[in-house]
């Protein structure tokens, strides 16, 4: 979990970038970094916390030059310490380069202790780490049978080398003096967007929402195993693991993770979102009073589910935006409190209700039994809760932060004994079917759906 976002050709290029990453601070809230090259060096701050409260103007400005990334983090691999800060910046014999990566690597851990016992030095202990070593150690390779720009020659055929061996999922933004370089796994598991403004800056992002708030328009989704260079020759794409027929694109990426706002994977999140709701709705029709979402994870398929059965949409609960990331510890007597800081019935919207509560996923279902609990007492008559995707029965691999099976309700329980432990009258999760269905488009063929299924693509 975590938001990437580079710019070309821009004398604001430090704060672009900050702003692109705002628009990602949902992807990652653990902290912030941008790297950026006024074509002789290669410069970066990096900050734990938030990007508004981490990154001051004064360092902005002195970030000077028109190439730069950043990146948003969430740790899913590594700990969360100001060492794993990305991006990272290294310094080897043919230049500087700093990499921005979102995803995570399968085989890090192997290819780590094998660099590690030839003597590779690590200084985090990052997935992100892995990739870095093996560009730097890489032999320059002639085997690609890849026509290279004569620019290119030097870094791509370490970076080549360095996807040949890393397996699992990679968007990545690459830094160096002169190129900004784009990278996503042969799998496509995470999301990369391509963008242009009026003055003819080139833009990437995780998602197509940090285009907008830099005014750049989304041209395309990078193509699963592409590697897109970008410098004063313009942009140029290779493919050096050939092409994939089948791209892994993590659909919680359209269930929970994206923002509503964004095209990924060429499609827009929010009509995906909602059509997993009317979906829902096809599948599980309930006689009841109102329609109540989660918010804000579950306000989509809520309005989806509203629209298809005629029930009407009410906010039944009201959330609160200004949680901070550390508030004192809860107070015994007060059980709810870690979900009544974010949430509050209304009342006079639920009362001797019959309430189709609607959420996007159950993870640990501890959230939801508090919300009902908190609804039964506001005087629900009635809770049907429904999930707009499966039961989550496996922890993602590939970047997003999932607890382990072990914690994760639906590995060990049935629908049924979920029922009960949340307190509902009704529980049903769309189907598997359902689910793809309603993400599927003539364009973006083939997801990944290894948090509930545990089919993992590449191990
Ligand atoms: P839980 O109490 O663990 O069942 O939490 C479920 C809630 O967490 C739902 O409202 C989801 O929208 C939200 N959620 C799902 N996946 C994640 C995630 N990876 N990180 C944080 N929240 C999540």
């Amino acid at each position: 979990m975590c938001g990437i976002f580079g710019v070309y050709n821009n004398n604001n290029a430090s704060k672009l970038t900050y702003l692109g990453l705002h628009a990602l601070q949902h992807r990652g809230q653990e902290a912030v970094g941008i790297a950026v090259s006024n074509r002789y060096e290669i410069n970066m701050k990096k900050a734990e916390g938030l990007v508004m409260q981490s990154l001051d103007e004064k360092s902005l400005n002195e970030l000077k030059g028109d190439i730069a990334i950043g990146h948003v983090r969430y740790s899913t691999s590594g700990k969360s310490n100001p060492q794993n800060v990305q991006p990272f910046l290294s310094h080897f014999y043919k230049g500087s380069f700093a990499v921005a990566h979102n995803g995570n690597i399968v085989n890090a851990d192997l290819i780590r202790e094998e660099l590690e016992k030839e003597g590779a030095i690590f200084y985090t202990t990052s997935d992100t780490e892995v990739f870095i070593h093996l560009i730097a150690k890489a032999k320059n390779t002639t085997d690609f049978g890849i026509n290279l720009h004569p620019n290119d020659r030097e870094f791509l055929p370490l970076l080549f080398s360095a996807m040949k061996k890393v397996k699992g999922a990679y968007s990545l933004l690459i830094l160096r003096e002169n190129q900004l370089i784009a990278v996503r796994d042969p799998f496509g598991f995470r999301p990369l967007v391509l963008g242009k403004n009026k003055q003819g800056s080139i833009f990437l992002a995780s998602e197509s929402c940090a285009l907008d708030i830099v005014e750049a328009e989304y041209l395309r989704d990078l193509k699963a195993g592409e590697v897109l260079v970008i410098d004063g020759d313009g942009l140029r794409s290779y493919y050096p693991l050939g092409f994939v027929d089948k791209a892994y694109k993590c659909i919680f990426e359209y269930v929970y993770f994206s923002r509503p706002d964004s095209i990924i994977f060429q499609d827009y999140v929010y009509s995906i979102r909602k059509e997993m709701g009317r979906q829902l709705a096809r599948e599980m029709p309930i006689d009841a009073d109102v329609v109540v979402p989660v918010l804000d994870s579950g306000m989509l398929s809520a309005k989806g589910y509203s629209e298809e059965s005629g029930i009407p949409l009410e906010i039944g609960l009201i959330r609160n935006h200004y949680i901070g990331r550390s508030f004192i510890q809860p107070i015994q007597e007060i059980r709810d409190l870690s979900v009544k800081l974010k949430l509050n019935p209304v009342r006079q919207v639920v009362e001797g209700k019959r309430i189709i509560l609607i959420d996007d996923s159950l993870v640990r279902g501890t959230t939801a039994k508090k919300i009902v609990r908190m609804l039964r007492r506001a005087g629900a008559k009635e809770i049907h809760f429904l999930i707009s995707s499966p039961p989550v029965v496996s922890p993602c691999v590939y970047g997003i932060d999932t607890p382990t099976k072990e914690e994760l309700i639906a590995s060990s329980k049935s629908v049924n004994e979920i029922k009960e432990y949340i307190g509902v009258d009704t529980l049903y999760y769309l189907s598997l079917e359902g689910m793809i269905k309603s993400a599927m488009n003539n364009k973006n063929k083939g997801f990944c759906t290894a948090c509930f299924t545990g089919d993992y693509p590449v191990l």
